[in-house]
């Protein structure tokens, strides 16, 4: 019988999830717990719809002339989707034998063998690097940064092509000295081909009250465009291509 696996929604036309049109899987579960987080809503690994790897290909495939025309795929998102690596593996398998490419964003946390294998069918890894302070790191996610450096390890040696996100939250992540490590750190990584910084916003505040939960960035300020700028010139400096979506 087929793994079964548990999704928050789907979304056909994504335009911001990875190169050209994608079709975006937004996976149930996180082992992280964010404090910028805009969907908490995924958190939960019991919650969502059940499909079986064959029903979401065929959703999957409905797209593919979209996909096609446009450079695009599908993306694999959450939640943390390599928490159901194993249900996303049979999809993965499924869908190369099509044709479609693959990218799968990720906080890295999450490490076993069907990960490894997933891998293996990925295009494009989107890998968010919450905060490269590993104390500040764990005060934003609730977890170390170690493991997502190891997988950026483990993409490099496979040169698996990589887009490193980074969010710009004031007083949280715009410690310059600490983007400017960031950034030579980098520098050791050819497989990154892209950097994309984000700018904070607080689209998903709502979320966590009608969950009951505390949401601690209410007064928090969205960055300043010339705040934006100046980390992305620092994010540049080692001869990285940055993209900036505010
Ligand atoms: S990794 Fe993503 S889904 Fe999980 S808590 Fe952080 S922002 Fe939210």
């Amino acid at each position: 019988m087929s793994r079964i696996g548990r999704i928050h929604s789907l979304e056909s036309f994504g335009t911001v999830d990875g190169p050209g049109i994608r079709f975006v899987v937004f996976m149930q579960g996180c082992p992280l717990r964010c404090q910028f987080c805009h969907n908490p809503d995924t958190w939960e690994v019991d919650k969502g719809d059940e499909y079986t790897p064959e029903q979401l290909a065929t959703e999957i495939l409905k797209y593919k002339s979209y996909m096609d025309f446009s450079g695009g795929g599908v993306t694999f998102t959450g939640g943390e989707p390599l928490l159901q690596a194993e249900f996303i593996l049979e999809v993965c398998k499924i869908l190369k034998q099509k044709g479609i490419s693959i990218a799968i964003d990720t906080s890295g946390f999450v490490w076993n063998s069907w990960v490894q294998e997933v891998l293996e069918y990925t295009d494009l890894v989107m890998l968010d690097i919450k905060n490269f302070d590993p104390n500040s790191y764990k005060i934003i996610t609730g977890v170390s940064l170690n493991p997502t450096l190891k997988f950026l390890d483990y993409l490099r040696d496979k040169g698996i092509n990589t887009w490193v996100r980074y969010v710009l939250i004031p007083g949280l992540t715009d410690n310059l000295d600490n983007v400017k490590e960031l950034s030579a750190y980098l520098d050791n990584y050819p497989n990154v081909s892209k950097i994309e910084l984000l700018g904070f916003h607080k689209m998903g505040e709502y979320k966590w009250k009608e969950l009951g939960l505390e949401y601690k960035l209410t007064d928090t300020k969205e960055p300043s465009a010339e705040s934006l700028q100046e980390v992305k010139e620092i994010l540049e400096s080692n001869g990285k291509i940055v993209s900036v979506n505010s």
